[in-house]
């Protein structure tokens, strides 16, 4: 039976759900795992976590499609992601195959919290690894936890997409060879000054710059850009230090397997941004969040899709990208993952 919950009021915030899956790595190895009901985490004040930040994390959601299958979308993807995230900090890889199959038995688990078609709401679910023996000297820990936890999230947006305002940010966000493109905690730490101030004067996001030269676009605090340019092209930044958003490489398919819009992954000069005609954040929270302003320092550009609405491009990347997690439109193979019929 689903939960008494009123899905579309919830916002996004943490409940507590009824089961959640652990592994512990110890001697070199990873144990079997299970599912546990402890919401609650015990460990070393000494815990390499707390004192060094050793911590990796994934987010994605689980949601029911119109068929009335409980799905969720391109799970390998943050299977691998967290290979790659855990080697850049020392950590073991956790296996990408039983990856999937925790998130599985932790929505099995709690199925009950997964919101129904149509409610706009999801259950999202973070699955999260750190070094948790004592460690004083800095090196990486030896005993490490695995954990899936999930919990309901209200539609992203609440009556309608509304374009936000962002601004260009004198902080920056991840260095050349740094840890930007990996998604560990160290990277929002980093970013919360960055994202209360931008909060205070009056801006919904920031858009972050590359360190090294300061002229080319990396990214916000979560999320990656997609630009349209006025002939119709969908172009995203690349760069070393932008994290690979699932959201974002699937739009790029999107784009040109079912829109037949020419694709370009390529550097983003900022002088190139008042030349777009729309711009938008993705990641798997919000799918698309359009953006109608970027103010560089008193300086506004303000894109030709304004401040009431989502671009009319945007709109269809989000309309097919949605309809396809939704099982309105047809996927491509592999990207559903099917937890129950
Ligand atoms: C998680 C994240 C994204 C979005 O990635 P998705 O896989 O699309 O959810 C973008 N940028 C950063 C910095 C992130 O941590």
């Amino acid at each position: 039976m689903s939960k008494n919950i009123d899905w579309s009021n919830l916002g996004f915030g943490y409940m507590e759900t009824d089961k959640r899956f652990v592994s512990n790595f110890k001697d070199g190895a990873w144990d079997e795992g299970g599912l546990i009901d402890d919401p609650t985490v015990t460990m070393s004040e000494c815990a390499c976590v707390l004192q060094y930040a050793q911590t990796v994390f994934e987010g994605l959601k689980a949601y029911t499609t119109e068929d009335g299958k409980i799905v969720c979308f391109r799970p390998d993807l943050n299977a691998s992601r967290l290979a790659d995230s855990a080697r850049r900090l020392e950590m073991p890889v956790f296996p990408e195959d039983k990856f999937v199959e925790a998130i599985v038995k932790t929505v099995e688990a709690n199925i009950d919290y997964v919101p129904p078609y149509g409610s706009g709401a999801t259950l999202y679910i973070r699955p999260y690894m750190y070094g948790k023996n004592a460690v004083i000297g800095v090196k990486p820990a030896d005993e490490y936890e695995f954990r899936v936890f999930c919990t309901p999230v209200g539609p992203y947006f609440k009556g309608g997409a509304k374009p936000i305002t962002i601004r260009v940010c004198d902080f920056d966000r991840a260095a050349p060879h740094g840890t930007g493109h990996i998604k560990a905690g160290l990277n929002y730490a980093m970013s919360l000054h960055a994202i209360v101030d931008a909060h205070n004067e009056g801006y919904d996001e920031n858009m972050y710059l590359d360190a090294a030269t300061r002229t080319k676009v990396e990214e916000t605090g979560g999320a990656n850009f997609i630009f349209i340019t006025k002939d119709g092209k969908l172009v995203t930044p690349k760069s070393e230090s932008i994290l690979p958003s699932i959201t974002r490489r699937s739009l790029m398919v999107v784009a040109e397997k079912y829109l037949g819009l020419e694709v370009e992954h390529r550097e983003v000069y900022f002088d190139e941004l008042k030349d777009f005609a729309e711009c938008g954040l993705c990641g798997t929270a919000a799918v698309i969040s359009p953006v109608g302003k970027i103010v560089d320092h008193g300086k506004e550009i303000c894109f030709p899709s304004g401040m009431d609405e989502m671009g009319p491009i945007t709109k269809k990347l989000y309309d097919t990208l949605t309809g396809i997690q939704m099982g309105r439109i047809e996927a491509p193979e592999g990207w559903i993952k099917v937890i129950k019929e």
